[in-house]
């Protein structure tokens, strides 16, 4: 049997399996109602995934108002709302700033640590979570569950169980393996009759087929201030060619509706609007302002203000272009594009699916496994990138400890008395593009 904790065996312990936020945040709001906490995670080191989020700026949150910002999460909204309700952004602000990193609001309206880095956030989070009395058990990989119904794990050691008063999973989605979180989990719940919606690519890339003239000249290259139209929806933002197709900001945001599209037909025709800042009349006004005798690549350039990697893709996708300014300010702002896949889910920044809602109870509590939480990105829901992956991790897992509580009759945590999303005016100059 593996040592779950060594304090005082008349408290009781609970496992938290997974070291991501979602797992971490439960252990402290564990902890801090007295309980005796053991987090095992199966990586040599905790929340590797939290410190790769953090390395182009880690987006905690987001300042938007609450009914936008619950709409992200479509049609999860009103399963994660009350959880969110309970541990808003500005919970989750007070939280970062209470580690000593205060936050800011970049110009998108999205909110980063000061540092804009998440190490020395954690570095001070393991540190509290330690003087709380929380044991890390690294090098831990959660088998499932043994004949006695104790925790299975391979350790360095071999394989050992654990048994605890109540466990919480949060053992992420499946996106980035190599970082711990590989859907492993998947197969462990279901042979429990748990229902687990399959996990798939979110905030993910797509696959398309270059011409290799144009992946040898434009792959790495970005394409700025596009707008990107899936059935009809527009989201602006940006996009980075690559050798097997597109990812960026905009790509992310439209990942659900083109997966979906994906499944559905077998390909997807979405459009890329090069120059969404500038109306149709206007661009063709421009257009048709052109010198006599100008080269179609220096009018798209000067008239069209198109960067070279903008302009081969038009010629990529819509060749041969029309000369009437019209019709050629018609294809810059709806270059037509077909994809047939999404990027891998090895890839993605996230993955959609997970355990089902109806395989919890209010509490967050498996139906099928009294005494066992669930939570974080293991849970069915998905979400864009801007901060809203970390924002339902952190509440997931704080609800399913809030739920673990309840189910052994001890007090709630304290309420956020807080605002829900509070929105430093002042710093909303910062720029975070
Ligand atoms: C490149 C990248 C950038 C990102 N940037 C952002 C961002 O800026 N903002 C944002 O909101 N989100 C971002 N995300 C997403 C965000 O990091 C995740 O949504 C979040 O970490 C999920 O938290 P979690 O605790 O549910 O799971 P995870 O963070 O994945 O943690 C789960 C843990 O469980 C462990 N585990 C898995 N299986 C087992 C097992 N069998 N036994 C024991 N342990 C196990 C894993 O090793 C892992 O440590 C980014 C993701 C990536 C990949």
């Amino acid at each position: 049997m593996i040592p779950s904790h060594d304090s005082d065996s008349r408290i009781p312990s609970v496992a938290v399996i997974g070291a991501g936020p979602a797992g971490l945040i439960a252990a402290e709001t564990l902890a801090r109602a007295g309980y005796r906490v053991t987090v095992y995670e199966r990586m040599a080191s905790p929340a590797r995934k939290f410190l790769i989020a953090g390395r182009g700026g880690l987006n905690l949150t987001h300042s938007e108002p609450r009914a936008p910002f619950l709409a992200r999460y479509g049609a999860a909204a009103e399963w994660l709302a009350p959880m969110i309700d309970a541990f808003p952004p500005g919970r989750l602000r007070a939280f970062a700033e209470g580690l000593g990193e205060a936050t800011f609001v970049g110009s998108s309206g999205r909110v980063f640590p000061r540092s804009f880095k998440a190490s020395p956030l954690l570095r001070a989070w393991l540190g509290r979570l330690e003087g709380l009395g929380v044991r890390l058990a690294s090098r831990h990989r959660w088998l499932g569950w043994g004949a006695g119904g104790a925790l299975r794990f391979e350790t360095p050691e071999g394989e050992g169980e654990v048994a605890c008063d109540v466990a919480i999973l949060a053992l992420g989605g499946a996106s980035w393996p190599r970082l711990g979180s590989d859907g492993g989990w998947v197969a462990i719940l279901e042979e429990q009759g748990i229902a687990v919606a399959p996990l798939r690519a979110a905030n993910s890339g797509v696959r398309i087929g270059w011409s290799d003239a144009f992946r040898t000249r434009f792959a790495g290259e970005p394409l700025k201030r596009i707008a990107l139209a899936v059935e009809g929806v527009s989201v602006r933002g940006e996009a980075m060619i690559d050798a097997a197709g597109l990812e960026g900001g905009a790509v992310y945001a439209q990942s659900a509706r083109l997966r979906e599209a994906i499944a559905r037909e077998g390909q997807v025709v979405f459009e890329i609007d090069l120059r969404p800042d500038l109306g149709l009349d206007a661009l063709a006004a421009r257009l048709a302002r052109a010198r006599k005798g100008e080269t179609l690549a220096n009018r798209l350039r000067k008239a069209a203000g198109l960067a070279p990697a903008a302009a081969g893709l038009l010629r990529e996708a819509a060749f041969p272009l029309p000369a009437e300014p019209e019709a050629l300010a018609r294809r810059i702002k709806a270059v037509p594009l077909a994809a047939t896949a999404m990027a891998p889910l090895e890839r993605a920044i996230s993955s959609a699916g997970g355990i089902v809602r109806a395989a919890l109870d209010e509490r967050h509590m498996l139906r099928a496994c009294p005494g066992v939480f669930a939570a974080g990105e293991m849970l069915d829901w998905e979400a864009p990138t801007g901060g809203y992956l970390l924002q339902a991790s952190f509440a997931t897992g704080f609800a399913a400890a809030f739920g673990a509580l309840q189910w052994l009759n001890r007090p709630a945590p304290e309420a956020w008395a807080g605002p829900w999303a509070a929105g430093d005016e002042s710093e909303m100059a910062r720029d975070d593009s």
